[in-house]
């Protein structure tokens, strides 16, 4: 950050601290040329998307989160890190359209909806991890609706489309 009165894009922060509700980061930097004291904000870009635990407890939306949680569910599976990062954005948007908050059962499924059509090992992963299936009914029920669902739409059945 240049210097408001140097220009100098050398500062240290002195002090952090979460404001807004904690919606906001507020720091106060120093310049390391002359000295000048100055305050910057930090904020989610865009309208702030809250994830709602299970526990109650609230956190900002993170896309990031969502692929590790794939890149966990499709390990050794052919299902590549452009596959996810696309699908994680097709969730992000589908949390944009529904409203400041959301249950994070609700991306779950989301990724599950979307998931289903890419491989359906990666599918059954990411349902026993994010469902936390705790009877073996729920899992079979889940198995059962997979053999309805309609095939994969797209994986592997046209390399060429890939290229
Ligand atoms: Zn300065």
């Amino acid at each position: 950050m240049k210097c408001p009165a140097c220009g100098d894009p050398d500062d240290r922060v002195v002090d952090s601290r979460l404001v807004d509700d904690g919606t906001a980061v507020r720091r106060r930097r120093e310049c390391l040329s002359c000295g000048r004291r100055y305050t910057t904000f930090e904020r989610l870009e865009g309208e702030p998307r809250w994830v709602i635990k299970r526990s109650g407890r609230r956190e900002p939306f993170d896309r990031e989160k969502v692929v590790s949680g794939l890149r966990a569910a499709t390990k050794n599976r052919p299902v590549s890190e452009l596959e996810m990062a696309e699908l994680a954005g097709l969730v992000e948007e589908a949390m944009r359209s529904s409203g400041p908050a959301v249950k994070s059962e609700q991306i779950g499924l989301e990724v599950l909806d979307r998931l289903r059509g890419i491989d359906e090992v990666a599918y059954l992963r990411f349902a026993s991890v994010y469902k936390e299936f705790e009877q073996a009914d729920d899992f079979y029920k889940e198995v059962g609706l997979l053999s309805k669902a309609t095939a994969p739409k797209h994986r592997g059945m046209e390399k060429g489309e890939l290229s």
